[in-house]
């Protein structure tokens, strides 16, 4: 039998060498290194064909019907003799195998193969590994059966695309293994290892695996080759370490073909391949959740999880590739916030988001500066289920833009948080406050049935003002919690800290009046020093005194329990860029609404648990209580050193609690229990059950993933403005210019409008 092979790059007129023994083998495989491809003839109608690697080890045997035959390049071979398992080598070997034969069955296979891989090479365009195969694959068309197992395998991708990207392949006996490098796994390892045979989907996958394991181990390597073909890279320090890595015929994907002695240099701890590109992609998740990191915390860090020294100056080039590549993924989103604006529109009827954007002139960009989210399902269950009372919180958000979350947050019947809407602003003040309170009037309104909300919040100062432009008939209370870590700062008494609360708590005008008393003797005025109570009376009671709050919103609350309840409820989505975060929060709410209206469902009793729970407390304290008829309706009620007189039929008692909170105090608790009457009928109607399932009876709808949201809002709106007059325009970008000093809240009356026609949206300014 003998052999030929043509000369590379030559025709065949050309003349073919004839291939004898080992000898010319040998003399080939040095003649043309890291050739890729190789035609070897065999005359026709030959026998079995065997491969024998150098070392005399039988790599291959086949009968072939054609007598057209390559071999593969010597590589391979060795790839293959290092290679544990011969079944893996063979498929290998055969897929480097190139034929171009004239075998009937084989264009068939290929054009279906072609048309398979046409047909998907869109969406696999990102992962050429899963070309290669599929193209290599082809020319082996002496078995049936394998044919059969091909396409199956085929259909397995089909599934999922990224199959490949996670290392998971087909590993059925008889089908090839395809061993690709699963960066995912094995750099969550602290060791991971290079072998022979490993493969990479492509050139850069490679680069970046070998640059990643020397970092990790300590060596730093030199390339000798780096090549689109073929990289080779030996030990910068002069060791006997040496990898070689080439592509495999017709695809991207590369594999580790040589890898030949030991690096006996020791750790350094410098790598000139830990550049500041490399280090910011380990340092995104840091620089995400804290933005101003330290540069000098950096280099620490540097140093003790990659025991790399690095400048203080690679540390800073290092954070700013890293916020860059946050902002690159950050900004992504803002180009698509109308069209998912416009989904969830779409899905959630009656609700009302609206965003704002900053743009001084026609020709600029418009930039994102605000978003108010408001879920119709929420608005609903608000004002069907919930009391008047709105805690209004801000909270800083942790993306790469900075910004702070407004949230305006109601009380459901069980004493829960029920969050109506929220906002993403550049900053907590004056201005953006206004413009939330402004969207949430037009949502709910400014008060339900005649009555005008009751609004809690911290005392920021803009908010303050804010509340009562907007609001003037509203009541605002402080959360105490807040006001009294400023007392702490200026009086470091025990005793007046004691008398804070008693201050703070006490719910009728009398006792209101003894505490302040109680207070000005212990802390009494000496000179100009402001006293304890004066401190107190720098704000008008009615912020903060349970005795001057108006019972209509059936809640006591001035403690801060709400907003930190939200606050954790978003911890996780806070350093998110926009979208994802605002769906995150709104995938929960939505699951929230459900788990709580099944939970209530299942409950039994006229009152939510939390309050049945009050109740029994109450009942413990009012064994100290004796009630006596007095009157008129009225019961009188000597317990802990007082006598309070209750009306249980206009649901009143001198100390206040029961008319603020509509929940009956110790001592109607009292009465109830002497009279043996039923509790439930004196808790005011906010606390049933009823209530509860009203303000959970609505759901909030499903956004479906991006590819189907709604065309850009942009295009449909852009005629708006030609039919807008050039004055009009003149005049609305002039109030988005004029945002300091704030302009009157009304005068962006007309905004809904013009903002419905910029489509594509630049993320916000940095502050
Ligand atoms: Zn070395
Ligand atoms: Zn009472």
């Amino acid at each position: 039998m003998n052999f030929w092979y043509s000369i590379p790059f030559h025709d065949l007129d050309v003349g073919v060498v004839s291939i004898n023994d080992d000898v010319d083998i040998e003399l080939l495989i040095t003649c043309y290194e890291g050739l890729k491809e190789m035609h070897i003839y065999a005359e026709r109608g030959s026998d079995p064909i065997e491969v024998v690697s150098p070392e005399g080890k039988l790599l291959y045997k086949r009968v072939t019907g054609d007598g057209i035959l390559a071999l593969p390049y010597h590589d391979a071979w060795q790839a293959e003799i290092s290679s544990s398992s011969t079944v893996k080598g063979k498929d290998d070997m055969v897929k480097e195998v190139i034929g171009s034969g004239d075998n009937n069955d084989i264009p068939d296979i290929n054009n279906k193969a072609k048309d398979v891989c046409e047909e998907k090479s869109s969406q696999m365009e990102s992962n050429p590994a899963v070309m290669g195969p599929h193209k290599e694959k082809i020319h082996d068309a002496g078995d049936k059966s394998k044919r059969k197992k091909e396409q199956d395998w085929n259909e397995a991708v089909d599934d999922d695309e990224n199959l490949f990207d996670r290392g998971i392949g087909p590993n059925d006996e008889s089908t090839p293994v395809y061993n690709y490098f699963n960066a995912d796994e094995e750099f969550r390892k602290e060791h991971f290892e290079l072998k022979v045979g490993q493969k990479f989907s492509n050139f850069h996958k490679f680069r970046e695996v070998l640059v990643e394991w020397g970092i990790r181990e300590g060596y730093e390597h030199k390339y000798i080759r780096n090549e689109g073909s073929r990289i080779t890279a030996k030990c910068a320090k002069g060791c006997s370490w040496r990898i070689h890595a080439s592509r495999i015929q017709r695809s991207k994907t590369f594999m580790i073909k040589t890898l030949k002695g030991d690096h006996h240099c020791g750790r350094d701890y410098s790598n000139r391949h830990a550049t500041s590109t490399y280090l910011s992609h380990k340092f995104q998740a840091k620089v995400r959740d804290d933005p101003g990191c330290s540069i000098p915390g950096m280099v620490n860090e540097t140093r003790r999880l990659f025991m790399l020294d690095i400048s203080q100056k690679k540390a800073a080039r290092t954070k700013q590739k890293a916020l860059e590549a946050l902002r690159g993924n950050d900004m992504e989103q803002y180009h698509r916030l109308w069209d998912y604006v416009a989904t969830v529109k779409n899905s959630n009827p009656d609700s009302h988001i609206s965003l704002q954007i900053d743009k001084r002139n026609i020709e600029e960009r418009a930039t994102f500066q605000r978003i108010y989210y408001g879920l119709g399902a929420l608005k609903n269950g608000f004002l069907q289920g919930c009391r008047l009372i709105i805690g209004l919180d801000g909270c800083f958000l942790k993306s790469p833009f900075g910004g702070q979350l407004l949230t305006a947050l109601g009380r459901d019947a069980n004493e829960n948080m029920f969050p109506i809407s929220f906002a993403v602003v550049e900053v907590e003040n004056y201005n953006s406050w206004g413009w939330f309170l402004r969207e949430l009037i037009s949502q709910i309104g400014r008060g339900n049935k005649g009555v005008a909300y009751t609004f809690i919040s911290d005392r920021q100062k803009g908010l303050v003002h804010a509340i009562e432009e907007l609001f003037p008939e509203s009541e605002h209370r402080f959360y105490l919690k807040h006001m009294f870590e400023n007392f702490k700062q200026r009086f470091k008494d025990q005793n007046l800290r004691d008398l804070f609360w008693e201050v703070a708590a006490a719910a009728s005008m009398p006792e209101h009046e003894t505490a302040l008393s109680n207070l000005e003797r212990a802390n009494p005025q000496e000179g100009d020093k402001l006293t304890a109570a004066g401190w107190f009376k720098q704000l008008p009671p009615k912020l903060w005194s349970r005795a001057h709050f108006s019972t209509a919103c059936r809640s006591d609350t001035c403690i801060n329990n709400m907003s930190e309840s939200w606050n954790n409820y978003i911890l996780k989505a806070r350093g998110e860029p926009i979208i994802t975060m605002l769906e995150w929060i709104r995938r929960r709410l939505m699951q929230m609404l459900v788990t709580k209206r099944e939970g209530m469902l299942k409950h039994g009793g006229t009152l939510c648990p939390n309050i049945y729970e009050k109740l029994e407390k109450l009942k413990i304290k009012a064994r100290n209580c004796v009630a006596v008829y007095g009157g008129n309706g009225n019961l009188k009620v000597d317990g802990y050193g007082r006598t309070n007189v209750v009306n249980l039929e206009l649901k009143t008692c001198t100390c206040g609690h029961f008319q603020l909170s509509g929940i009956p105090c110790v001592h109607a608790v009292a009465c109830i229990q002497s009279r043996k009457l039923k509790f439930e009928e004196y808790v005011d109607a906010c606390y049933h059950r009823e209530a509860y399932l009203r303000a959970y009876n609505f759901t909030i709808g499903p956004v479906p993933s991006k590819q189907f949201w709604a065309p850009k809002v942009g295009q449909t709106a852009s005629n708006a403005t030609s039919v807008a007059s050039a004055a009009q325009k003149q005049r609305r970008f002039w109030y988005l210019r004029s945002l300091d000093p704030p302009p009157k809240f009304w005068e962006f009356d007309n905004f809904g409008f013009f903002l419905e026609m910029i489509a594509d949206l630049a993320p916000p300014k940095l502050f």
